[in-house]
């Protein structure tokens, strides 16, 4: 949250997803080298994933460490206030398991990508490519 500017940080405290962030940018340019073709934030699914392949029946959720308590070292808990916190990422990760839940009921593959994966786009190119077993591409 430390690199977050105000503004989008009272945005994000009040629920409000983030949409095209960096680390989903990532993502996608990740899934364009590979040739996949995707759509964005589909309204009609549950809670609206952020990258969405129906081809292959699969939704990609970038999640935020922080905000999606990913349990890597960006998992930071503020140490003022805590008990507010630890209640909202209650909810946070409460909402993620129930989205899950109804995707995969519809019959929906779910991918979680997470932020700190994005740290590392080769891994991370290698990791997708696996999921849709695509031919070897170059470039990033
Ligand atoms: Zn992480």
């Amino acid at each position: 949250v430390d690199n977050v500017p105000p503004r989008t940080r009272s945005r994000m405290m009040a629920g409000v997803r983030q949409r095209h962030t960096a680390p989903e940018l990532l993502v996608r340019k990740v899934l364009h080298s590979l040739g996949l073709r995707f759509r964005l934030h589909k309204r009609d699914l549950p809670g609206s994933p952020d990258i969405v392949l129906q081809r292959w029946k699969t939704v990609i959720l970038v999640h935020g460490c922080f905000w999606h308590r990913h349990g890597c070292n960006r998992t930071t808990t503020p140490s003022t206030r805590s008990d507010f916190w630890l209640r909202k990422f209650e909810r946070n990760v409460q909402r993620d398991r129930e989205c899950v839940g109804k995707l995969r009921r519809l019959g929906w593959r779910v991918v979680v990508v997470w932020e700190c994966e994005t740290r590392q786009p080769i891994i991370l190119h290698r990791r997708l490519r696996r999921l849709f077993r695509t031919p070897v591409r170059t470039g990033l």
